[in-house]
C-alpha cells in the first residue's frame, strides 16, 4: 500500500471497483475520497489497494487575520464536530484544508464579522455517522458551560446524515435560555453550488435572535433566497444530496430567515429568550434499540434484545403504529421483564393511535407505549434520555407522554 496524505490524489481499488479521489481527513481504518464528482466516498481500506498518482501541491498558508472583538455586538460561540460544513478541497492544488476554528470560518466567511464576537471550540473531527450518546453527552455539557460563561448563543457544526438525532439528544439535555443553532452543509465549500456560507449565516442570525432552545437552521428552497429554522425534534434530513434536504415533520417549521437582509420571518410560535432557566440534565442510558418492522418479519429480534439487557426498544411500526399479532406475546415477555417499548410510524407524517384497530388495542394491552407524533429518531433519543430519569415505568410513561422540547403537538396542525 502506498504511502499518502491528506490532499494526495490516488487510486484505490476495493472489491474490483475503482476510485480516483483526493485524500480527505478520515480515520486509520477508512479513506475517504473527494471524488471528481465532489461527491465523497468513504471506504474501509480492508482489502483496499491504494496507488498515489500525484502528491498534492500545499500551497503556502494564508496569513491568520485577526478578528478585533466588538463590544457593541453579542458573543456566540461555535462548537465544531466535523462533517462537510467543516472541510474544503482546493481543485487546483488538491490541498485538504480542514474550517475548524471560528478564525477559519471567519476568515472563509468574512460577513459573519459584521453578526457577532466567535468564539471557537473543535469538539470533534468525525463524520456524523460516527456520533454516539456519549458525543452527545459531551456536546451538551460543552454547551452548557459557554452559555453558563455568558455566550449569547451557540453554533453547532455538524454532519447531516446524524443531524436531526444530535439536535433531538441536545433539545432533551439543554434547557436553553439561549439559541442553541445547529448546521451543516449538503455541498462542501469549494463546489459551486454550496450552502455552507448561506447556512452559516443564516444560523448567526438565528444564534443572535430572540429563539431560545435547539434549533436546526438549513437550506429553505432550491434558490438561495432562505433558510429555515427548524425546531430540533421535529425535522428530519429527508433527501440524499439536495440542499432543501431537511424538513420538519408534523409541524410547520418555527421561522424562516432572509439570506439577503437576515430578517427573521416566524412561522409559529417558539421559546423566547431568557423565558426558561438553563439546565443540564444529561443521564443517558444507551441500551436501546430502534427497530423497524416489515411484514414477515420475526419477533425473534425482540428476545435478543430482552436477553442482551437492552432496557428500551423503539418500534418503527406501520400505519397508525401495528406490527404484526404474532409479535403481540413476544413484546409482552420483553415488557414483563422490565423493558419499555414505545411505537412509532414508518409513515413518518401523523400519529400514533392503537385504539382503531384490534392489533393496536393488543398492543397497548401488552404495555406498549405510544409515541403520539414524534419522529422515530427523536423517540429514540428521549427514551435513552427518560430511561436515565425514570424511577420505575409509570414515571417513564409519563415522560414520554409529556412534551419537553416541542415534540409532541397534542392537535395536528399539518
Ligand atoms: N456523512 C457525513 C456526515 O454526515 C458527511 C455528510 C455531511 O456532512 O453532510 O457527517
Amino acid at each position: 500500500m502506498a504511502e499518502y496524505a491528506e490532499g494526495d490524489l490516488v487510486k484505490v481499488v476495493k472489491d474490483g471497483r475503482e476510485y480516483n479521489g483526493i485524500v480527505m481527513p478520515s480515520r486509520s481504518d477508512k479513506i475517504v475520497l473527494k471524488l471528481k464528482s465532489g461527491y465523497n466516498v468513504g471506504l474501509s481500506l480492508d482489502g483496499a489497494d491504494v496507488t498515489l498518482a500525484e502528491r498534492s501541491q500545499q500551497p503556502p498558508k494564508p496569513a491568520r487575520k485577526t478578528h478585533p472583538r466588538n463590544p457593541g455586538l453579542p458573543n456566540i460561540s461555535i462548537l465544531s464536530t466535523g462533517g462537510t460544513i467543516a472541510s474544503r478541497v482546493d481543485y487546483r492544488t488538491g490541498a485538504v484544508s480542514s474550517q475548524f476554528t471560528a478564525d477559519d470560518i471567519l476568515d472563509a466567511i468574512p460577513e459573519l464579522t459584521d453578526m457577532a464576537n466567535f468564539n471557537g471550540h473543535v469538539l470533534s473531527m468525525i463524520f456524523s455517522e460516527d456520533m454516539d450518546a456519549p458525543v452527545w453527552q459531551n456536546l451538551a455539557r460543552a454547551c452548557h458551560e459557554e452559555i453558563r460563561n455568558g455566550a449569547d448563543g451557540i453554533i453547532v457544526t455538524h454532519g447531516t446524515d446524524t443531524l436531526s438525532y444530535t439536535a433531538a439528544a441536545l433539545s432533551f439535555m439543554v434547557r436553553s435560555p439561549v439559541p442553541i443553532v445547529l448546521v451543516g452543509a449538503q455541498r462542501s465549500s469549494d463546489r459551486p453550488s454550496s450552502d455552507n456560507a448561506m447556512n452559516m449565516i443564516c444560523a448567526a442570525a438565528v444564534a443572535t435572535s430572540d429563539i431560545a432552545g435547539v434549533t436546526v437552521v438549513m437550506h429553505g428552497e432550491t434558490s438561495d433566497d432562505f433558510c429555515y429554522v427548524h425546531r430540533g425534534t421535529k425535522v428530519r434530513k429527508l433527501h440524499t444530496s439536495m440542499r432543501t434536504a431537511f424538513q420538519s415533520v408534523n409541524v410547520p417549521p418555527i421561522a424562516r430567515v432572509d439570506y439577503a437582509t437576515r430578517n427573521i420571518t416566524p412561522i409559529t410560535g417558539y421559546p423566547k429568550r431568557g423565558e426558561q432557566e438553563l439546565a443540564l440534565m444529561d443521564k443517558m442510558e444507551t441500551k436501546c434499540a430502534l427497530v423497524k418492522f416489515y411484514p414477515g418479519m420475526s419477533p425473534e429480534i425482540i428476545d435478543y434484545y430482552r436477553e442482551k439487557g437492552y432496557r428500551g426498544i423503539v418500534l418503527e411500526g406501520t400505519g397508525l403504529g401495528h406490527v404484526s399479532t404474532a409479535w403481540i406475546s413476544t413484546l409482552k415477555k420483553a415488557i414483563d421483564a422490565g423493558m419499555a417499548v414505545v411505537m412509532t410510524s414508518q409513515c413518518i407524517n401523523g400519529r400514533i393511535c392503537d385504539r382503531v384497530y384490534s392489533t393496536g388495542i393488543d398492543l397497548l394491552n401488552a404495555g406498549v407505549i405510544e409515541g403520539e407524533d414524534m419522529l422515530p429518531e427523536t423517540v429514540l433519543v428521549k427514551l435513552m434520555w427518560a430511561l436515565g430519569r425514570a424511577k420505575d415505568a409509570d414515571e417513564l410513561k409519563d415522560i414520554m407522554h409529556k412534551d419537553y422540547a416541542g415534540e409532541i403537538h397534542w392537535r395536528s396542525t399539518l
